[in-house]
């Protein structure tokens, strides 16, 4: 089995979150801490987090897959930038420390013209420095694994391949030390993989087994389920709802009920309104009972 869900918006609070995505007929979600662009995270109480804790565990949710802000860029090229970006990454997993055993996922960056070895060295360190900043201002092991996203290759993404998010982790490793493997992971983004050359429609197991190799598929925590408004290797990065897309219903269907993706979270950020949203979780519901 797989747990299935989409994006939610956080506007109403976090248990609210959680009552919304019960009534889409989904068991896990995902939302951005902070507004998606950017910008500051709406003060949270405490109990409406708790509240949404003891929501989670009493309905069986899955893990959810927290959303780093898409402006978030810990290897952009601008040193303000860079250093307003570690102060979101910071200031979420803090937060987070407070909703524990999730998933918090985030785009590695974009190079924006340093190139991918310098980015994948600050993004290492940011990395390395904010978990251990985290651990020590709230006096508790980080509370949620990191996710790394697969990304589409657009521009001067880096994280366009399995090799250089694998470059990633080992050089965080590096430098904060080998406890912080576990503290790490990947979130598979359909669309984006199809986009950065990896076929998922003719060939699933070669790409399985291609990540197994390079990263270990123990570390593929999540998935992002999309389908694609184009083709494999476009490097485009545009989503489309599931069957839509080039990608197309079958080999979402195979990605889903693939043996070695089960138990996993799936997250839908296809373009959607409720009902959509709602329609594809049957969906995709309906091909897990298959
Ligand atoms: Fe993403
Ligand atoms: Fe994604
Ligand atoms: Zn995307």
């Amino acid at each position: 089995m797989i747990y299935i869900g989409n994006h939610v918006s956080v506007s109403k609070g976090y248990l609210a979150m959680g009552r919304h995505e019960t009534s889409l007929g989904g068991n896990t979600f995902a939302f951005f801490p902070r507004n998606p662009r950017g910008g500051k995270s709406k003060a949270v109480k405490d109990e409406d987090i708790a509240a949404l804790v003891e929501y989670l565990s009493d309905n069986d949710f899955g893990k959810l897959v927290v959303h780093g802000a898409y402006t978030m860029n810990i290897c952009a090229a601008k040193e303000d930038v860079r250093a307003n970006s570690r102060e979101m990454l910071r200031d979420d997993l803090l937060r987070l420390q407070k909703l524990p055993n999730n998933f918090y996922n985030f785009h590695p960056g974009c190079h924006v013209g340093q190139g991918t070895e310098t980015a994948t060295d600050q993004i290492a360190e940011t990395l390395a420095d904010v978990i251990l900043e985290v651990e020590s201002e709230s006096k508790m092991p980080l509370q949620n694994r990191i996710l790394l996203e697969t990304m589409a290759g657009k521009g001067s993404e880096v994280g366009g391949s399995f090799e250089e998010i694998k470059e990633i982790i080992e050089r965080t490793v590096k430098i904060g030390g080998e406890a912080l493997r576990g503290k790490l992971g990947v979130c598979l983004d359909t669309c984006h993989v199809w986009d950065g050359g990896y076929d998922i429609k003719n060939g699933l197991n070669d790409v399985l087994k291609k990540f197994d190799s390079v990263i270990g598929l123990d570390n593929l925590c999540a998935v992002h389920l999309n389908d694609s408004k184009n083709e494999c290797g476009s490097h485009k990065d545009r989503h489309e709802k599931l069957g839509l897309g080039c990608i197309g219903a079958e080999a979402l269907k195979a990605v889903v009920c693939h043996p070695l993706l089960q138990n996993r979270p799936f997250i839908l950020e296809t373009p959607n309104d409720n009902a959509g949203y709602k329609a594809e979780i049957e969906t995709v519901i309906s091909w897990m009972n298959a």
